[in-house]
């Protein structure tokens, strides 16, 4: 047996893996992520590398490779937990371990760091207070903001000032004023400073306790040989955030460290503030804006145990803490901890992982578990533990089914049915705020002629063209640009038009019934600038917009107290998209979008508008009752074999050359049935056009395979990888593999 030996972490040296002989006295002892002793270079100099691979073959000619010393004994060094992690990523979610070391292991640069700005609070209380009167009086929102904001921490990064929607000319001007400095600092620190924190002295109540001291128990006696997978079913304001908190608390005491991962949307100033009112600088976060540089730094304090918790998005699973005790993730269902690129990991399983090879425990939460998880903890293989009422005394929205079908028979053509214009009237009224959702960004669906019924397409991909601003034709894919044009470039006739319902068609619409509603739009567009996503969320939670019309942006995890009322324009626009997680991602908006209604003390109202009234994850997510919905979609599951009752993998192709896929894609299906002729069990589905059968002048298929054994899938995954290296057709399309996929390919 051979080893493939790295002897450098650092970034360039990871592509050089080094082959050894694994001499008999050290049979069984070498796997991968170990740390080994090897004679290296002319000299034969011993020095430390790491295994990242056992294999039976070497690289190289028998007599020229040396053999492994020893094996570094008593030291399990960080970075080898790290590359077994990505062993275990490169084996699961099929990529080259290349890319699931790169993944793993943050990549230090050698780059100069880079200069941040900070605002620094320098007036006392007295001028602070006089200032804070004088800027009351002017209504300088702007102003007032950032001063509260540093009244509370003296001292903020002014990537956060930004997130508070403030300009970098609002700061001068108070600096001009004397009341603040704005410094520049070269290294990288904790993005808050915290001087006066206001003390945080909230108490779990009953089931609130239970539930901590239920999971600290299971960390405490590690029955489990770790501690275990808690799901925490909670509706939205049950308090489970204070759960983990409170968990969170035992873990460090215990002089363990602990990973939270939020879903980088819900990652808002107020949700790290409360993490650092508890904790203070213990935290800190990571998040995507960080260059690769500065997320070197923060993991580089993790490791050096200068913070105890970490905070950010899929990413932060890799953070490496030397003795970690706990993983949390929020908002588990979220797809965006699924990797959309390889390796296409998903941070629930691979934390899962981890956490069994370190002895942690890991807390799940959602209000809208993942059908997977929800089985897996009906199963037992997760602890399931229910929060079934808010925290403080806010009731669960009241929730309206309209059928769209019957207001059209009514005559009613807007966007609005008669339930819907009702309530907003009378929440303009009361001077209570809206939120209008829809299910799809710029959803202006295909741009078409009514005359010939020509759809505008990319001519680079197999996807109709979106207009935006009513100028210009945009794909979502390529991003080709192309002016809408006047007439229709097939017939000429002048009734060219945009059909479906758009974040810009509802704005319009709102602004022309309802003169004095002032709008605000997020969507792609309008948050696309930097920042612009922080700052339609600021200026909507001051006030300055009685509606708030957006995509999915808009339902994550924000709390509006004064938002009363939630309309979902078309309820039904998922529920076409061809994934078998349709209903499923239907269900946890709609409940998401209800959540949104009556965070503070006023009931709220949502309407759903639908075409579909009798669709059963509708009627379940106005219930909000998730049960009902588990029970329809694990029937569903079953009966149609898809995760998590069995497990698929996608084997996705692509060329430039439709023909050579073709032939590819037949060619690849064949050999997998002919090689597992003897494994029951195993359906092939495909080759198939994928959902977007070409993109970028690039071909797409797609065939799926389905197995109730997941490890089925990964051998079969290296039967194709090692067929396709001898492929003639190799030089010409690629393959790649996405496990339990969450989006269609
Ligand atoms: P979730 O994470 O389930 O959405 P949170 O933990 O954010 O719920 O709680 C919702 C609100 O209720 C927060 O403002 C929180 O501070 C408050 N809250 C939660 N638990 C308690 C408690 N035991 N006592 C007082 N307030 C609480
Ligand atoms: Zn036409
Ligand atoms: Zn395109």
């Amino acid at each position: 047996m051979y080893a493939k030996v790295i002897v450098d972490i650092s970034h360039e040296k990871l592509d050089k893996g080094f082959d050894y002989r694994i001499p008999a006295h050290l049979d069984g002892e070498v796997h991968p992520g170990v740390q080994v002793n090897i004679p290296f270079g002319k000299g034969n100099r011993i020095i430390q590398g790491y295994v990242i691979e056992v294999k039976e073959t070497a690289g190289y000619a028998e007599d020229k490779i040396k053999e492994i010393t020893s094996v570094v004994k008593n030291s399990i060094p960080i970075e080898s937990r790290l590359i077994s992690l990505a062993w275990f990523i490169k084996e699961n979610y099929g990529s080259s371990m290349n890319q699931a070391l790169k993944t793993v292991i943050p990549i230090k640069e050698t780059k100069k760091s880079v200069v941040r700005k900070a605002i620094c609070l320098i007036a006392d209380d007295e001028k602070l207070n006089t200032a804070i009167d004088k800027y009351e009086r002017k209504h300088a929102t702007a102003r007032l903001k950032l001063l509260y904001a540093l009244k509370e921490n003296r001292e903020m990064a002014w990537t956060l000032v930004q997130k508070l929607g403030v300009t970098l000319a609002v700061a001068k001007a108070l600096e001009e004023e004397g009341l603040v400095i704005i410094k520049e600092e070269t290294v990288y620190r904790n993005p808050i400073k915290y001087t006066d924190l206001l003390p945080y002295d909230i108490k779990l109540n009953k089931e609130q306790e239970k539930i901590s001291k239920c999971i600290c128990a299971y960390i405490d006696n590690n029955a489990m040989g770790y501690g275990g997978v808690h799901l925490i079913h909670g509706i939205t304001g049950s308090g489970k955030t204070e759960v983990y908190m409170d968990v969170i608390d035992k873990v460090i005491a215990k002089g363990q460290e602990v990973i939270v991962l939020i879903p980088e949307i819900a990652l808002t100033y107020q949700t790290v503030m409360r993490f650092y009112r508890k904790f203070g600088d213990k935290v800190s976060i990571i998040n995507s804006k960080l260059s690769a540089g500065e997320r070197f730094d923060q993991f580089e304090r993790a490791k050096k145990g200068e913070i105890k918790i970490m905070i950010g998005p899929r990413s932060a699973v890799f953070t490496p803490f030397r003795n970690l005790g706990l993983i949390i993730i929020d908002e588990e269902h979220e797809s965006s901890y699924k990797s959309e690129t390889a390796p296409r990991y998903h941070a629930r399983e691979t934390a899962i992982h981890r956490a069994k090879g370190e002895g942690a425990a890991v807390i799940l939460g959602s209000a809208t578990p993942a059908i997977d998880s929800y089985y897996k903890a009906l199963t037992g293989e997760y602890i399931l533990y229910e929060l079934k009422s808010r925290a403080k005394e806010s009731k669960p929205a009241t929730v309206h089914i309209v059928d769209m079908r019957e207001e059209l028979a009514m005559g009613n053509r807007t966007m609005f049915s008669s339930k819907l214009d009702e309530l907003i009237k009378d929440r303009l009224a009361k001077k209570q705020q809206i939120m209008l959702f829809i299910n799809r960004r710029g959803y202006a669906g295909f741009v078409s002629c009514r005359n010939c019924g020509t759809a505008r397409k990319c001519p680079h991909c197999d996807v109709g063209l979106t207009l935006h601003n009513n100028s210009k034709l945009i794909c979502h894919y390529c991003g080709y640009e192309t002016p809408m044009p006047k007439t229709c470039p097939e017939c000429d006739s002048k009734y060219i038009a945009a059909f479906g319902t758009g974040t810009q068609k509802v704005e319009e619409a709102v602004k022309k019934m309802y003169p004095t509603a002032r709008t605000l739009r997020m969507d792609m567009d309008t948050t696309s600038k930097k920042d612009g996503y922080e700052q339609i969320l600021s200026q909507f939670s001051n006030g300055e917009a009685d509606v708030l019309i957006g995509t999915q942006m808009i339902v994550k995890g924000h709390d509006f107290p004064n938002v009363t009322l939630v309309g979902i324009i078309a309820a039904d626009m998922s529920l076409y998209a061809s994934d078998y997680r349709s209903s499923e991602k239907t269900f946890q908006l709609l409940t998401q979008a209800e959540g949104r209604a009556g965070r503070g003390s006023i009931d709220g109202e949502a309407v759903i508008q639908t075409y579909s009234p009798e669709n059963g994850s509708i009627i379940a997510a106005s219930k909000q009752d998730y049960t009902e919905f588990y029970n329809q979609e694990i029937l569903y599951r079953t009966i149609s074999e898809y995760p998590p009752v069995v497990s698929l993998m996608a084997v996705q192709l692509t060329s430039k050359d439709d023909s050579l896929l073709n032939v590819l894609a037949n060619k690849i299906k064949d050999m997998i049935g002919k090689a597992v002729v003897d494994i029951k069990n195993i359906r092939i589905i495909g080759p198939a056009d994928a959902n977007v059968a070409r993109i970028n002048d690039v071909y797409r298929k797609v065939i799926y395979i389905k197995s109730r054994e997941y490890d089925i899938l990964v051998k079969i995954k290296d039967f194709i990888e090692a067929r396709f290296e001898v492929m003639e057709e190799n030089k010409r399309a690629s393959v790649q593999f996405d496990f339990n996929p969450m989006s269609g390919f």
